[in-house]
């Protein structure tokens, strides 16, 4: 007696049922995924604007911490979130403070990202603000990049 599993009529049928099954499917997913960009298209002409992306306002924080430099990205509600439940949010303070994910103290500021290699650092405006040393020009600690120059020479190649 042959099981349904090895019988040599059976899959093709099978197959062919799964088939139509998925022919089906598609067309609902089709339908559904036409209303949902007609819901997106119609949301941003009402907002006004194209330039509204996923992510697009992510922004990348650092810990000033010397023995930890966490590196990590916060979206805007992620940071009014993390502002509200700082009780020392900067009212005082003219740079925002972050306590980092990873060593738990309120060390993360905003960070700058090189143009150059895409690394974050902590840019000279966050040292000043800690008492730390700055050096002018400000580069790149990964790869050496003159920030300030780099968009110099990035704008007048345009
Ligand atoms: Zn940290
Ligand atoms: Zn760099």
């Amino acid at each position: 007696m042959m099981s349904l599993f090895t019988a040599p009529d059976a899959r093709p049928r099978c197959l062919d049922l799964a088939g139509r099954g998925v022919k089906d499917k598609l067309m609902v997913g089709g339908l559904a995924l036409l209303v949902v960009a007609v819901a997106v298209a119609v949301f941003f002409s009402i907002a006004g604007s194209g330039r509204i992306r996923p992510g697009a306002d992510e922004m990348t924080f650092i810990c000033a911490d010397a023995n930890c430099g966490h590196v990590w990205t916060m979206n805007h509600e992620q940071r009014q979130a993390a502002l509200a439940k700082n009780p020392r949010a900067p009212v005082t303070d003219e740079l925002p403070r972050f306590r980092c994910p990873k060593c738990n103290k309120a060390s993360g500021f905003q960070a700058a990202v090189c143009p150059s290699c895409g690394k974050a650092f902590v840019p000279n405006v966050v040292k000043r603000h800690l008492r730390r040393p700055v050096k002018w020009p400000e580069r790149c600690p990964h790869c050496g990049t003159d920030i300030v120059q780099w968009h110099k020479d990035h704008r007048s190649k345009r």
